[in-house]
């Protein structure tokens, strides 16, 4: 059944990716509830309603129950038990089912292991005498991730020399963990892809991705990689999201590393390095989202313009003190994209920005110089 514009969608978080769905909904003539504790929440205060409350609170549960006619996400940590409570009454898309493997690094790479695809070597680590056991088959250098709620690098211990163990395992305070071998990376990549209720998928132009310190910095669009690479990630993509039988959108992020392609991580849900799309793109991620959620036929993912995305922190917030904002609205191809969090605190999304240029090398150029005139104290 098609969820048409009047009815009402239910978004579990209240963060930019909460707040740009709540956008596209409402410009499609949704209403939203968010729920989220954070009585500042991004999405929140764009809501039709906004459910100040736990992600497990029964009252605000049964509310979405009866006010909602279909659920989605936008973070991976909601709990399964309010995605399973709220699929006794109404569509969650995506499923519990989904959501449960990408939000547990454990069952995420055995996921991926299980249905074939490579990741780099990982070993399941539950006790401090696991770890020292894994490390000389791992290797060094290594990566310790906790299994659950981790993001943007945070809950990742490096392990460069044996003398590292103790101290890693101490600071990730003892929790079921993935030890993993740092991959050399040519690039890193990203697919973002819709898959709708009848099991159509249709996939956004790769994303190239450069990280700094854990954390998404810079998108390009075209990647820079070449045609039978490009064809073979969205293909994996695409399995991958069969395999998880996924309705909504999802994101797959590789690694290429000498050469060969390694699943790096999947997000259930809008992703970060899809919000080139926003400008770029035919269909947003987000109306995708809406779309897919409310099983309409999904949109097309055309490429409109080259463009690169910068992400900014709160690191270019010096005392407190937004950026010259006027230093991107003085170009009519700079796009910018503010995510109304009042307080800027190291390493937090603020914001991002897209430029788009019919030839890629003049995007990346302004960009970087972009970056680099925001990132000085005004
Ligand atoms: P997010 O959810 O924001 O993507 P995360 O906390 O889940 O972040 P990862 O995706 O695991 O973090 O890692 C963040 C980045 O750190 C990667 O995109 C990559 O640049 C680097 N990284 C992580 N694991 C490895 C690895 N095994 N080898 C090489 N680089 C890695
Ligand atoms: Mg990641």
């Amino acid at each position: 059944m098609k969820i048409l514009p009047g009815a009402t969608l239910g978004m579990l978080g209240g963060g930019q990716l909460g707040r740009m769905f709540t956008i596209a909904a409402r410009t499609m003539g949704y209403e939203v509830v968010v729920l989220d504790p954070d009585k500042e929440s991004p999405a929140g205060k764009l809501a039709t309603t906004h459910i100040c409350a736990d992600y497990s609170d029964q009252a605000a549960l049964d509310q979405i129950a009866k006010s909602c006619d279909a659920v989605t996400t936008e973070f991976e940590n909601v709990p399964a038990s309010t995605l399973e409570a709220l699929a006794k009454t109404g569509p969650v898309r995506p499923g519990a089912k989904a959501i449960s493997v990408a939000q547990d690094r454990i069952h995420e790479k055995n996921f991926l292991k299980d249905n074939g695809f490579y990741t780099a070597p990982f070993a399941v680590i539950h006790s401090l005498e696991d770890l020292q056991n894994s490390i000389s088959e791992i290797g060094t250098p290594a990566i310790l991730k906790v299994s659950r709620f981790g993001y943007d690098g945070k809950g990742q211990f490096g392990i460069n020399a044996e003398s590292d163990i103790k101290k890693a395992w101490e600071t990730l305070q003892g929790e079921a963990c993935v030890l993993e071998q740092r991959m050399p990376l040519d690039i890193e990549v990203s697919v973002v892809l819709a898959r709708g209720i009848e099991g159509e998928v249709i996939t956004y132009p790769v994303s190239e991705n450069i990280h700094e310190g854990g954390i998404l910095d810079v998108t390009v669009v075209p990647a820079r990689i070449d045609k039978n690479l490009e064809t073979k990630v969205i293909d994996m993509a695409k399995e991958i999201a069969t395999a998880l039988d996924y309705v909504g959108i999802m994101a797959v992020e590789f690694f290429i590393s000498d050469g060969k392609i390694l699943v790096n991580e999947i997000a259930p849900r809008p992703h970060n390095s899809g919000h080139y799309t926003l400008d770029a793109c035919m269909t947003d991620q987000f109306e995708q989202q809406v779309r897919a959620v409310c099983g309409l036929p999904l949109g097309e993912t055309t490429l409109l313009s080259p463009v690169v995305m910068i992400n900014m922190l709160g690191d270019i917030w010096h005392d407190g003190k937004a950026p010259k904002w006027q230093k991107l609205l003085d170009h009519p191809n700079v796009k910018l994209h503010l995510y109304g969090k009042r307080e800027a605190r190291p390493g937090r999304k603020m914001g991002h920005f897209n430029v788009l240029s019919a030839n890629i090398n003049d995007a990346l150029t302004l960009a970087e110089d972009l970056k680099q005139q925001l990132s000085k104290a005004n």
